[in-house]
């Protein structure tokens, strides 16, 4: 099936601004952000660290920024990060760490995304003059590249109090923090401060539908000092409020809205599972995330997400064997249903080049 437009589920950053935060924008009051003047920032900031349950808050242009600030605000060169295997500061910062920071990463490898406090503990590392000094913990509520799993505000707590009970610090990558609160219906609040994060942020250009911006938040003295960061790192703005004005549009109108993504994502989970069986589990779909994992249909993801391409579906390949779908603002049930059934015959298409190939392959060793 071709359609007009392609069906976008690379992931929630492919949504473009409605007309009324559009609208929104175009009408910002602004100032100098970096003088501490853009009256919409400073909204911003208020509101968002209000939500999480911090003192202050910081707009940066990025998450990935955010992660960078938090990193740095903690660790000192020589010191070291755990963190899951999957988790975007390992895979998708540019190494940030290490070349920002000076600091090593330890990463866990965990099914879900999601460590439990004893796996933390046990890659803590002891005090000696030869290791690394195990300095910050570093948790992604939701779980991005393994599926949008949402960690129980119970295990947050548990790893970040015996984080600072061994002198670690505690930092919540939230780019989909909202994913989650709206899930297991809770404030946002007890996920970051109240779960004992030392810092936390948000992200606006995921499932809140804004073209730029994320929110970090912490103390009055951490935020003091992530000013610094953000000034090296070129990330202090001028008129932003342009850009906060999204953000706070988006946080009136776009958070419970969410709940419609997951429950595309459902959908679409349920009709993949039933064409193609394993490839899909429907029981680990929690938020906006639909995974597919190619090997039960014994061919590569990359061939896959190339002809669903060629049919107008766009997704993301996570790795040899994985493909991740994320529902967002611009995706509706006619997108949905249209991208259940691409999804379906370009299996069939891959399947057949591959047994058109073998039976070549074959051919040619009989010849
Ligand atoms: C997208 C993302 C980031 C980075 O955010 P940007 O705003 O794209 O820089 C960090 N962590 C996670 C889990 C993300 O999904």
């Amino acid at each position: 099936m071709q359609t007009d437009r392609p069906i976008n589920l690379m992931s929630d950053t492919q949504t473009r601004p409605t007309e009324a935060m559009r609208m929104a924008m175009a009408h910002a009051e602004v100032g100098d952000e970096q003088l501490g003047l853009d009256p919409s920032v400073n909204r911003l900031c208020a509101r968002v660290a209000e939500m999480l349950g911090y003192e202050a808050a910081l707009f940066a242009p990025s998450g990935t920024m955010c992660n960078q600030i938090g990193i740095l605000l903690h660790c000192r060169p020589g010191d070291e990060v755990i963190c899951d295997a999957s988790s975007h500061v390992v895979n998708t910062e540019g190494a940030g760490a290490a070349a920002l920071a000076g600091s090593a990463i330890r990463p866990l490898v965990t099914l879900d995304g999601r460590f439990n406090a004893d796996e933390m503990q046990a890659a803590i590392r002891p005090a000696t003059r030869t290791g690394p000094r195990s300095r910050l913990v570093v948790a992604e509520q939701t779980v991005n590249f393994l599926g949008g799993r949402v960690w129980p505000i119970e295990q947050l707590k548990a790893i970040a109090s015996a984080a600072h009970c061994r002198g670690l610090a505690a930092h919540l990558d939230g780019a989909r923090l909202f994913n989650a609160t709206i899930k297991s219906r809770t404030e946002p609040s007890s996920h970051a401060a109240d779960a004992g994060f030392d810092t936390a942020w948000i992200d606006l250009s995921k499932g809140l539908g804004c073209p730029v911006g994320a929110v970090l938040c912490g103390s009055c003295d951490a935020i003091e000092a992530a000013w610094r960061w953000k000034y090296r790192l070129g990330g202090a703005m001028r008129q932003a409020g342009i850009l906060a004005a999204a953000g706070i549009y988006a946080l009136d109108h776009h958070v419970d809205r969410l709940a419609e993504d997951h429950a595309r994502a459902r959908t679409l989970a349920e009709g993949w599972a039933a064409s193609l069986g394993d490839a899909v589990d429907v029981s680990q779909v929690e938020t906006n995330i639909v995974l597919i994992d190619t090997r039960p249909l014994q061919i590569s993801a990359s061939a896959l997400a190339a002809v669903c391409r060629d049919q107008g579906l766009w997704l993301s390949v996570i790795g040899d064997t994985r493909l991740r779908a994320i529902l967002h603002l611009d995706i509706g049930d006619d997108e949905v249903a249209a991208a259940t059934k691409i999804l379906d015959t370009a299996v069939s298409e891959v399947r057949k080049c591959r047994d058109l190939e073998n039976d070549f392959g074959a051919a040619l060793r009989y010849a």
